[in-house]
């Protein structure tokens, strides 16, 4: 049912970068003056109940510091924008040296072991030193992680984020490219026609391209081409997160989901969204 409506007019990739974010937050804008959250929405009723674990309210009497708002338990159907400014806020404590690796304890396994509702997916280079955990400072059963090399999104990993979307309730999904991507070089240097020879014989050739597009798509001139690539190579897996899945593209024009492209800076452990994404 959904799908034959969304089947209508899928945009074209490059259209889908460049207006991207721009669109997914008009929307967002549109739908958030409706308190009612769209009750029209076929796919309301398929929500997970939210189910609060661990919040214990320590003071009543005055109102919590900013930080305490956004580092709520994570529940099912999160509002999509609590959900991006808990991972920042995470963020945020990696970046400064300050990580609180919450949620990491005999009883938060005990509890997770029962079920999981991560509040957010993560689509992340394998790369050893991109650890989503880690760079958002979450815990255990927080993020659905998906990791390959490149960030690329294939089959697979639109299917695993699907899942994590339609039957865990997870409200966000962010591609996150990093800095001085080994996967992206390779795919420029193979492009420039100068491929690894250790390459040979593998499939490596897979990943380049799927990342070829990203490489091709940088204006020439730019100062830095591999850290452009990067950006672009994340927001063309957003982008065909968002076109090829028409459940969870419904979701976003709804203001149920959010879809963003970021890059993880390995030098200060930032994590920036793409403009128009956050
Ligand atoms: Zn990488």
């Amino acid at each position: 049912m959904t799908s034959r409506i969304h089947h209508k007019s899928i945009p074209s990739r490059r259209a889908l970068v460049l207006g991207f974010g721009a669109a997914l937050l008009a929307a967002g804008a549109a739908l958030a003056e409706d308190p009612a959250g769209g009750p029209s929405d076929p796919e309301a009723h398929r929500q997970p109940k939210p189910k609060r674990r661990f919040l214990k309210p320590k003071a009543k009497a005055s109102p919590p510091p900013p930080e305490a708002v956004v580092h709520v338990e994570p529940v099912a159907g999160m509002d999509p924008e609590l959900a991006m400014a808990r991972l920042m806020q995470g963020n945020a404590r990696y970046a400064a040296g300050f990580a609180a690796h919450p949620d990491m304890d005999m009883i938060r396994r005990a509890d997770v072991a029962k079920g999981q509702q991560p509040f957010a997916s993560i689509v992340a280079c394998a790369d050893s030193r991109v650890a989503p955990e880690l760079i958002f400072d979450q815990g255990l059963g927080d993020l659905f992680v998906t990791r390959v090399a490149g960030n690329v999104v294939d089959d697979a990993v639109l299917a695993s984020l699907e899942y994590s979307v339609i039957h865990l309730g997870s409200t966000l999904i962010m591609v996150v490219g990093h800095e001085r991507c080994g996967a992206v070089k390779a795919t420029i240097d193979a492009l420039d026609g100068h491929p690894s020879e250790e390459d040979k014989g593998t499939l490596i050739g897979v990943l380049a391209n799927m990342i070829a597009p990203a490489v091709k798509a940088v204006p020439p001139g730019m100062p830095d081409r591999l850290d452009a690539a990067v950006s672009l190579n994340a927001a063309y897996a957003a982008a065909d997160i968002f076109s090829r899945s028409p459940p969870l593209r419904a979701r976003v024009l709804a203001g149920k989901l959010k879809v963003v492209a970021a890059r993880y800076d390995l030098d200060d452990g930032k994590v920036t969204p793409a403009i128009g994404s956050s």
